[in-house]
């Protein structure tokens, strides 16, 4: 077994469980370590017992390139794979959902407060057999997130360029996570959001504004043309640090989601599950589009997107109408030009 895949696939299942970063960070950083080294010094320093001493390696990590280069299955990864390598629901919930994706509208980089790089996002996702996903890292004013600046978004656009050329056909699409203001107004230029293939707009700051002012809030931008998917829209926490979902007019900001085409979205990270299955049948009954998103801040958060998917089935809400089931090609049409694939309120 490859050092680099045994270290790299440590980190993803203790992601995947929801491990927090510094158990996963030691497994990251000697995968980085050692997929610069040659497999020659990997290999010489292997047996002379100095592998332990490069910057970046403990016992633990090191244990794991030795076991793998001596052609067994490290022991902590066998563990792991056995512990939590299996299913994260159970029988064929949200599975034949799963199987229509083919992408994912909402993660993190580090560009952001995400874990890892662009790229090993992007190569997660395309592993994992979507063929395409949505970039989208926080704007500004979440200072707390380092959300990105118009400067460095436009960076961060031309590294995009790059990762796609080195990943066709798989295709990571420009986006952003971008914050809601409490007037409803976005948080980055016009200009700027109009340029990128998908604007996920969220609510991250007075999350306890009064039903009516946030009514109006929640409005303003899922009417707003630049707007594609409204994420995790009650803003609620239902682990760690709880917090009680927004209170608006739900009638009222799902209509005007279905009227303007824009997409609710389906979050699917286990500390939010947002919207709650009630306020989910009110976005179908709606006539609403969906985006079931993994809200991904590390690789092995991607495959979170099972919960999401079983949520939906079991609220019946149709494939057609989840925008992660089309093509790039088709989502970038939907973003463009607001014309939706014949299926999605067809019969499906
Ligand atoms: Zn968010
Ligand atoms: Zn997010």
């Amino acid at each position: 077994m490859d050092p680099v895949e045994a270290l790299e696939r440590i980190a993803f299942l203790l992601e995947r469980q929801g491990a927090v970063t510094y158990r996963v960070q030691a497994f990251r950083t000697a995968a980085t370590v050692i997929a610069a080294m040659s497999p020659d010094e990997v290999r010489r320093r292997t047996l002379d017992g100095s592998l332990g001493r490069v910057r970046g390696l403990g016992p633990k990590t090191t244990l794991v390139v030795e076991e793998a280069l001596a052609g067994v299955r490290p022991a902590y990864l066998a563990h792991l794979a056995e512990e939590a390598g299996g299913p994260l629901v159970e029988g064929e919930r949200g599975q034949r959902l799963r199987r229509a994706l083919r992408g994912d509208c909402h993660l993190h980089s580090d560009w952001s407060d995400g874990g890892s790089p662009v790229e090993a996002m992007a190569r997660a996702a395309r592993d994992l057999g979507h063929a395409w996903c949505v970039l989208t890292d926080h704007s500004p004013r979440l200072t707390v997130a380092r959300g990105l600046t118009a400067e460095r978004l436009r960076r961060q656009l031309a590294l995009v360029a790059e990762v796609n050329r080195t990943l066709a056909p798989f295709r990571l699409l420009t986006g952003i996570e971008c914050d809601i203001l409490d007037d409803g107004t976005l948080d980055q230029e016009p200009e700027l959001l109009d340029e990128l293939d998908v604007v996920v707009a969220s609510v991250h700051s007075k999350l306890r504004m009064d039903r009516a002012p946030m009514t109006r809030r929640l409005l303003a931008a899922v009417r707003n043309p630049l707007v594609d998917v409204l994420g995790h829209c009650t803003g609620r926490q239902i682990t760690g640090k709880l917090r009680p979902e927004s209170q608006f007019d739900a009638a009222e900001v799902f209509a005007a989601c279905a009227e303007h085409g824009t997409a609710v979205e389906i979050n699917c990270r286990p500390d939010r599950f947002d919207p709650p299955r009630r306020l989910l049948r009110r976005a179908l009954e709606a006539g609403t589009l969906f985006a079931i998103d993994s809200d991904a801040h590390a690789p092995g958060q991607l495959d979170w997107q099972i919960y999401g998917c079983a949520r939906a089935e079991e609220c019946g809400v149709p494939a057609g109408r989840i925008v992660n089931t089309w093509t790039e090609r088709q989502v970038a049409t939907w973003t463009r030009t607001g014309r939706t694939p014949r299926r999605a309120f067809g019969p499906s």
